[in-house]
């Protein structure tokens, strides 16, 4: 009889290996954040059992996101035109600028309908213990609005911390 330790038998038979554009994908899926490895699989695979127009929908989707939203020049939010809805409506009160850290903050004090005034996305904060200085983020674009005579107010809606 022959007995061979598992050692040999790894030796001799070549490993399994993931087929690259699957590997490819979850690379790719990694590098998004809050995706770890193992959800980076499992939406993988997800993608590999589910129907062939899924895939083709979220590639379509995402390459849409890109092409067809900007950065509005004057509120730095992201929108399908520049200037954004907001800073080219007529009827909002161009005296008050809300300042948030995320386009996600603005859409959500938006769905309230609390605030009828301007806004000004940082995008992210200042961190510096993650290298993020006011060179970063949006910051010093507020400046030259805050020296327009309308404005009066600013509201800084931000997260609290440091
Ligand atoms: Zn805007």
């Amino acid at each position: 009889m022959l007995v061979r330790t598992s050692l040999e038998i790894s030796v001799k038979i070549n490993k399994m290996q993931i087929p690259k554009s699957v590997a490819n994908v979850i690379g790719e899926f990694e590098r998004l954040p809050g995706v770890g490895p193992k959800s980076a699989q499992r939406l993988t695979y997800h993608l590999l059992h589910a129907p062939k127009e899924v895939s083709a929908q979220l590639a379509a989707a995402i390459a849409e996101l890109r092409d067809k939203t900007v950065l509005c020049s004057t509120s730095y939010n992201v929108a399908e035109e520049d200037p954004c809805e907001v800073c080219g409506s007529k009827i909002r009160d161009r005296s008050i600028i809300m300042v948030v850290e995320e386009p996600l903050d603005a859409l959500a004090i938006e769905r309230s309908h609390s605030f009828k005034g301007m806004y000004h996305v940082l995008h992210g904060s200042i961190a510096p213990l993650d290298n993020i200085g006011p060179d970063e983020i949006y910051l010093k674009e507020l400046l030259p609005r805050l020296k327009i005579v309308e404005v009066k107010e600013v509201i800084l809606a931000t997260n609290q911390n440091i």
